[in-house]
């Protein structure tokens, strides 16, 4: 239709206008997300196993220990505890001398035993796969069920936060909550469902190479240029 100049004039293009601080954090954080995705590409689980319950196990034993210990003393331990009913029967000397080098080792062997006679005898000797069955068995919290879910059966059911991940989202601004449990929350929110599991191994490994809880090496860190806790 041809337009006369009585038509009403046109309203004025809008001006775009300014994104608010929770959009630019929200890019930032997409930002922060695709970098780490350039930079760990093939992360993964650390932790040595073949079957879902092996990594139950490594996992259990990993807590206030290091992967690579956990590493040096599993495959004895599974050479002889191959499965839930063989560790169901084993006794508590035996299983603290085989797991005594990743810590607190009464306790984590009190654990993995009763852990094995839970599996053998409510779950014919498998390890489950919901979040919900795998928190009622002993020694298994929200960190080491959602690390056996996410790598041993594929289930992005959460995702992990443990000390590594719990430094670097507060420190990269992805949350400000003090407990893995808020922090997780965040961590959900942020990052897409199917990435859950990738991404916490993409942080440990960020953690473990650059960002140390005492000397994160921001001069080499190629997220420094979107991270708001840089020191340069
Ligand atoms: S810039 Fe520094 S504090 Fe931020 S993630 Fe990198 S190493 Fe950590």
């Amino acid at each position: 239709m041809a337009t006369s100049k009585f038509s009403k004039p046109r309203p004025a293009s809008k001006k775009s206008r300014a994104a608010t601080p929770v959009e630019k954090q929200a890019s930032r954080d997409q930002r922060l997300l695709e970098k780490l995705r350039e930079l760990y590409p093939d992360a993964g689980c650390a932790l040595h196993y073949h079957q879902p319950f092996e990594l139950l196990v490594a996992t259990i034993l990993s807590a206030q220990s290091t992967d690579k210990i956990v590493n040096q003393i599993t495959p004895a331990l599974f050479k002889k505890y191959p499965t839930p009913a063989a560790m169901a029967q084993a006794t508590l000397t035996e299983l603290e001398a085989l797991v005594r080098a990743s810590g607190f080792f009464h306790n984590k062997a009190k654990n993995l035993k009763a852990c094995a006679t839970v599996l053998e005898r409510d779950h014919h000797g498998e390890v489950p796969r919901t979040m919900d069955e795998l928190l009622k068995l002993p020694g298994v919290g929200r960190k080491t069920a959602n690390v056996v879910l996410g790598n041993a059966f594929g289930i992005n059911a959460g995702v992990v936060v443990d000390t590594h991940i719990q430094r670097l989202s507060q420190r990269l601004g992805f949350s400000n909550e003090p407990t893995p449990e808020k922090i997780e929350r965040d961590l959900m929110a942020i990052v897409p469902q199917e990435e859950w599991t990738v991404f916490s191994h993409r942080m440990i490994q960020h953690g473990r190479v650059i960002c140390s809880a005492r000397k994160p090496k921001c001069n080499e860190c190629l997220l420094a240029p979107e991270c708001p806790s840089r020191q340069i």
